[in-house]
Order: structure tokens, then sequence, then C-alpha cells
């Protein structure tokens, strides 16, 4: 059988430097877990514009549509900022998640022990918390027709329209629910039923798919207001929270700083099953291209590991071997090594951003 593969666009600013590690983290489970990956390197963002006038070459937008995972480190910075819209580096990514149709946005929220003094909410609050927020992303209020601002009397109004439907409802749930089975087998299904009718279709789509083909998973509903607040008062309640793309958007921003820094997160969007059973995928950390630390050597590179470890559970099966990585981060942070973004009031010296590979590298090693 042919390798899985892996097309890694590291792109602008800290993207490469953090991508560099994680180039290290791939070679080390091909040479100790015998995971041979096909992998191939091309550019995106303003590094694809310098390159070729334009953020994502048709050849790099082809070979991200052939492989099995794509892994993006960050495009953007202020040297591309007066470019026209349509060649932004932000375009390149976009264009990906469009033409691969990454409809299924996945932020998990994980608070690792050693951090959990980084979040602004109690630490017994935080502390172990690991959920995940499924976010709708190609559809719903950010694309829905009609929109636009209209001259109505003597005045404007503006207009964005909530659309949704049932199949773009249905295929969202499934990924959940798939989803919630490689975990603690929850989902809570967030919308506003109570005064959208939009939420009402929503709820009733995702009681289908589950009564119909999940029923093994614990499914409840919840007003995207109350999820919100229940977020913040007891998050660790939830497994998978299954949303639509607005109140993804805010839902999973709000979750994500339970956590404490930019620099831990990772993501994943994934669209429809390709023929070898694996969704389309690409896998990237929330960060931005941060140009206040580029070359510096302060970039935290574990948003960027993470984003692998979910690309080894979510695309390639590998569970065991992600919670291997993940563990592997644990141990590095419990034993005090922290990148500056991670400095907290005790001080310290910050590590640099191949240290904290090194540091990652030598926890993997310990875990044989
Ligand atoms: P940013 O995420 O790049 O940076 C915000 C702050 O967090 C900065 O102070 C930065 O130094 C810090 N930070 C971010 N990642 C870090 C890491 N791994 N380690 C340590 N510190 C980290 O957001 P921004 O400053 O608003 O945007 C900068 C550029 O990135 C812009 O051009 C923006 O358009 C782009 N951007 C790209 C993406 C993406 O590629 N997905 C996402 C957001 C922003």
């Amino acid at each position: 059988m042919a390798n899985p593969s892996l097309l890694i666009l590291p792109g602008d600013g800290i993207g490469p430097e953090v991508m560099e590690q994680v180039k290290r983290v791939i070679a080390w489970f091909g040479d100790n877990r015998g995971m041979q990956f096909d992998v191939s390197e091309d550019l995106v963002g303003g590094a694809a514009y310098d390159a070729h006038g334009t953020p994502l070459h048709d050849d790099t937008m082809a070979k991200a549509l052939e492989v099995d995972a794509v892994l993006l480190g960050a495009v953007g910075g202020p040297k591309y900022d007066d470019l026209d819209f349509s060649v932004k580096p932000e375009r390149g990514l976009l264009r990906l998640r469009k033409e691969m149709d990454l409809f299924s946005n996945l932020r998990p929220a994980q608070c690792f022990d050693a951090l959990a003094d980084f979040s602004s909410l109690k630490k017994d609050v935080v502390a172990g918390l690991d959920i995940m927020i499924v976010r709708e992303l190609t559809s719903g209020v950010y694309f829905g027709e009609p929109r636009g601002i209209f001259e109505e009397g003597n005045e404007r109004v503006g207009i964005n329209t909530q659309r949704y439907t049932e199949s773009e409802i249905d295929r969202v749930a499934r990924s959940a629910f798939e989803l919630a089975r490689r975990r603690n087998n929850k989902v809570c299904s967030m919308e506003k039923a109570n005064v959208m009718e939009s939420g009402i279709l929503w709820r009733e789509v995702v009681q289908k798919v589950h009564d119909e083909d999940y029923p093994d998973v614990e499914l409840s509903h919840m007003y995207a207001d109350n999820g919100a607040m229940q977020l913040v008062r007891a998050p660790k309640q939830f497994d998978v929270i299954l949303t639509d793309n607005l109140f993804g958007d805010i839902l999973s921003d709000c979750a994500a700083m339970l956590t404490g820094s930019l620099g831990m997160l990772p993501s994943a969007s994934l669209g429809a099953p390709a023929a070898n059973g694996r969704p389309k995928a690409l896998y990237e950390p929330v960060h931005g291209s941060a140009p206040d630390i580029t070359g510096q050597g302060k970039a935290n590179p574990i948003a960027c590991v993470l984003s692998f470890a979910m690309a080894l559970r979510y695309s390639f099966d590998q569970g065991a071997e992600a919670t291997r990585l993940e563990n592997a981060i644990e141990a590095v942070l419990a034993g005090g090594a922290r990148t500056a973004d991670l400095m907290g009031a005790e001080g310290g010296r910050p590590i640099s951003t191949t240290e904290m590979g090194d540091a990652i590298l030598a926890a993997l090693d310990e875990s044989l």
C-alpha cells in the first residue's frame, strides 16, 4: 500500500519556523515508529505571491486536492498589507478551504495541567479540560444571500442571511458524531431554535442523523447563548460541541481562551471522505504569522506540532501515536520548559523555538 501523503505549506512569518520543528517530529515518527509519509512541500500566502505573483499556484492547489492531508503554518504579514485584495496572502488559505470543500472546522480546547494557571478562569475549572468544537465552515450567515447594504426609504439597511440546507447540516452533524465516537461519545448541538427557523431545522436534522445512524452517541441540544455561559461556568461538562458558522466562530474563540496562549492551539478543517475513506483535510495552528516575533527564534511551535497530532488521529487513524505526541508535550510543559509566550509571573529563561523542538523530541524518545 502507498504511504500516506502529506503536503506541507509553511507559509509566511513564523510559519516556516514552527513548521521546521514539525518536520523533525514527522521524521521522528518515521525513524522510531515505522510511519513513513510521502511528504512534499510548497509555497502559500506571501511566499507564493513573491515567487509566482499569486498566493496559491494552481499546481499547489492540485497537489492539495491529491494528498491525504495538508499541513499549513501561517500566512500574511505587513509586507503584503497593500496588495490588491485578490492576491492577498489570506486568499491562498481561503482558496484551499473552498476548493477542498472543508465544511467541518475542528477546534480543540485542551488545557495542559502545567498551564492551568494561564487561564483567566480558576484552575480547577479548566485543569484537565479537553473539549472539541465542531463549527460548520462553508455556509450560514457569512455566505447566505441576499447580503449587502441597501437603500431603504431615507436610510440604509445592512443585510446578511442565515441559510442552511438540510444536507449542509447533515454532513457536519455526521462529522461531529464520528468524532465523538473517537472521544467520549457525547455531542452537544448549539443553535437558537427558540428564535431562528434555521435553528429549528438545525435541531431537527441533527436529531434525525443521530436517531438513524448514531444512536450510541449521547446527544443533547442547547441554545447557543446558554452554551456560551456554560463554557465559562463549567466547560468540562462538554465533549464535542456542534454548531453553525457564526456561533462556532464566537464559541471556539471563547473556548480557546480557556486554555491560555495562542501558541498552543491547533485546528483541523475536514471535508467529505475521499475514495480511500480519508476526509479531505487541512491542519493548521490557530495563530497567524506573528510578524512581531518573526526571525527571533521566539515562536512557540506547539500549536503546529499539535496540528500534526490531529492529522495523525483524524487523517491517518493513528490515535495512539497522536496521544503519544500530546503526552510528550504535556511532559515537556510539566518539566517547566516554556517559550516566551508561556512565561508566567514566576519568570525564568524562555527557551527558543528549536529548543522546544529538542525538548519534544527528547520526550518522544522517553516514551519508547
Ligand atoms: P497573530 O496570531 O499572528 O499574532 C498575535 C499575537 O500572538 C502576536 O503578539 C504574536 O507574537 C503572538 N503569537 C502568535 N503565534 C505565536 C506563537 N506560535 N508563539 C508565540 N507567540 C505567538 O495575529 P495577528 O498579529 O493579528 O496577525 C499577524 C498576521 O497573521 C496578519 O497578516 C494576519 O492577517 C495573519 N493571520 C494569519 C492567520 C492564518 O494564517 N491562519 C490567522 C490569523 C492571522
